[in-house]
């Protein structure tokens, strides 16, 4: 009797090594002794993530975590048990430094990229696990910017230990349900006791991560105005020395689309003590270096997230045959992942730029410009990425086809966990606002427009000049719509702000793009990096289109438009 056929798997092999953007990159942004001190770790977390991770993560597929909320005698102990992958993860975490390497500051400003590299890489194969690590970096920074000493004392050597009985990791606990995106409703208050001690009484509606030792939270004094001026930014530890959570009530975990190991919860604070970061008002502002940082940490996750979804679809292209031939020979199956791989790069020289600010801030300072740019990039790039994640990985769901839509394959997953992208640390459109905020002062968008013409100055290869006038055209594109839109008021501005904001993003991209792949031209001999960014530069930079707000009215109500 003849064999059935069976398919041979997609496998991954090491996931640095193997990774020719980021080891590109990394030699051209590093000096070589430092890319010489780091490569044994990055190639060690690598092997991790192309394998034994990679295999325990299938394995633990149908694993959840799991919230018990009663002991078998009656005690309320709302105790959550980690997936078999998280507690690896947790424990790798502090071992390698995912968060401790860019506080450590051993390789100055390049400290934020090496880090964020060894997050890149452990991303895709840790189910999640850079939710927590993404907020307690934030924490990290929030605390340090706070210059409240005593927390900084109790909490930072614990957020950036390497030993894993010792690290914490934080909770990040804004949103009620009264809205995540507009926080200043937070119905939370904020009392204090007999004793001077802060106390919170409310309800927080997605809690990540509900397992970690501490959290930072909004809570409004009594008696403080409303909106988010009137609230407060408070530390707290959700544990007491008896290990008992402190007047805290884990309700339920959440039912969710994706990212179900990440334990998301909704949890009821009736009394739980917590202290004063920094004031009792302006808890929303006082919360914004968390923000910057967790959203620099969504754009390199988006990148990591697509990385993973092409070195699948790569390895299985090799190995499946259709019409007699290896997809890897067909030359629209070929041309389909050439898209998706510029759109990667893209994504990746985009969020690295991020940390590579990041990195000279928290080191050498940045200029004046550079704390502009910064401000209105981590919107932006968050707001990019966040798209171009859903478009790349649905499109690998797609290069898989029916593989890519059964489960035991690992390949759904990919898809739903990477919804949450455009999602958390703020919706594409509320970012798109925020930019348009960020850009009242119009130091932003020069500063913005600089960078670009400084990356893309280096280009000498006439095949990548023809693209930099394609950014050229964008950015100047937005510049005139922001400018002749000013005037017209508000609406008009608020409408089109995704558009532009996107436009603003994906040019910058290129620009970056553009840079790397003359480098690489010059330094590497390799043309690959030019075809992704002329690839790129075909695919839709300016995103800009007359706006009638009337016509969306009706178009989104399904009102009747009179002719
Ligand atoms: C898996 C997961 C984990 C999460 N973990 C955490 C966590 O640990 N801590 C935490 O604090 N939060 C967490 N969140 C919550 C998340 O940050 C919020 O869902 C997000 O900020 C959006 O808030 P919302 O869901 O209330 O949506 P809303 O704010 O109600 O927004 C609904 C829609 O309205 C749009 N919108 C809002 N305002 C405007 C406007 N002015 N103009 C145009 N459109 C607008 C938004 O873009 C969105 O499309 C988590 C969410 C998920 C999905």
């Amino acid at each position: 009797m003849n064999q059935p056929f069976n398919q041979p798997a997609p496998e991954l092999g090491n996931q640095y090594e193997e990774d020719r953007v980021l080891r590109s990159y990394l030699t051209r942004i590093m000096p070589a002794d430092v890319l010489r001190e780091i490569e044994p770790s990055l190639k060690e977390i690598g092997e991790l993530a192309g394998g034994e991770l990679y295999q325990m993560q299938l394995a633990d597929r149908l694993n959840e975590p799991i919230l018990t909320q009663w002991d078998a005698w009656g005690e309320r102990i709302d105790h959550i048990e980690l997936t078999p992958v998280w507690q690896r993860a947790e424990q790798l975490a502090a071992q390698y430094g995912v968060v401790a390497a860019a506080h450590e500051k051993t390789f100055g400003r390049y400290s934020r990229p090496y880090q964020f590299a060894l997050a890149y890489i452990f991303h895709p194969s840790t189910d999640i696990y850079t939710c927590p690590l993404a907020m307690t970096d934030g924490a990290i920074r929030t605390l340090l910017r706070s210059g409240n000493q005593k927390l900084i004392d109790r909490a930072v050597p614990r957020l950036t230990s390497r030993d894993p009985q010792q690290f914490w990791s934080s909770g990040q606990w804004m949103t009620e349900s009264t809205g995540g995106s507009d926080v200043g409703t937070s119905e939370t208050i904020a009392r204090q006791d007999q004793q001077g001690t802060w106390r919170l009484y409310g309800r927080k509606w997605f809690t990540s991560a509900a397992t970690s030792p501490m959290a930072l939270t909004l809570g409004r004094p009594e008696g403080n105005p409303p909106r988010g001026k009137g609230l407060a930014l408070f530390y707290l530890e959700t544990r007491d020395e008896n290990n008992r959570l402190q007047n805290i009530f884990i309700n339920r975990l959440k039912d969710k689309l994706g990212t179900r190991k990440l334990p998301t919860a909704e949890l009821s604070l009736e009394g739980t003590p917590a202290e004063l970061v920094m004031g009792d008002k302006n808890g929303v502002a006082n919360m914004v270096p968390m923000l910057h940082i967790t959203r620099t940490w969504n754009s390199v996750m988006t990148a990591a997230a697509m990385r993973r979804g092409i070195a699948l679809a790569r390895d299985y292209a090799r190995k499946r045959q259709a019409f007699g031939a290896l997809l890897s020979q067909k030359l629209l199956h070929l041309d389909t992942m050439a898209m998706l791989q510029a759109e990667t790069e893209a994504a990746f020289h985009l969020s690295f730029y991020l940390v590579e600010l990041l990195g000279l801030d928290e080191n050498d300072g940045l200029s004046e410009e550079q704390t502009h740019l910064f401000r209105l990039l981590t919107s932006i790039v968050k707001l990019t990425t966040g798209k171009q994640v859903m478009g790349v990985v649905s499109e690998v769901i797609e290069v898989f086809a029916g593989a890519g839509y059964v489960e035991d394959t690992g390949l759904p997953v990919l898809l739903r966990d990477s919804q949450v992208f455009p999602i958390w640390e703020g919706t594409t459109n509320v970012l798109s606002l925020d930019v348009l905020r960020a850009l009242r002062d119009e130091r932003g968008l020069i500063a913005l427009k600089k960078k670009a013409d400084q990356s893309m100055k280096s280009v000498k290869d006439h095949q990548l000049a023809a693209a930099v006038r394609i950014a050229q055209e964008a950015l100047k594109h937005g510049e005139t719509w922001l400018k002749e839109t000013q005037p017209n008021g508000q609406p008009l501005l608020e409408a089109g702000a995704r558009r532009f904001a996107l436009t603003l993003g994906r040019s910058l991209a290129l620009a970056l793009l553009l840079e790397h792949a003359q480098w690489s031209l010059e330094n590497e001999g390799d043309g690959l990096a030019r075809a992704a960014a002329l690839r790129f530069a075909r695919s839709g930079i300016d995103l800009i289109s007359p706006t009638a707000v009337d016509e969306s009215a009706a178009l989104a109500n399904d009102e009747r438009l009179p002719i």
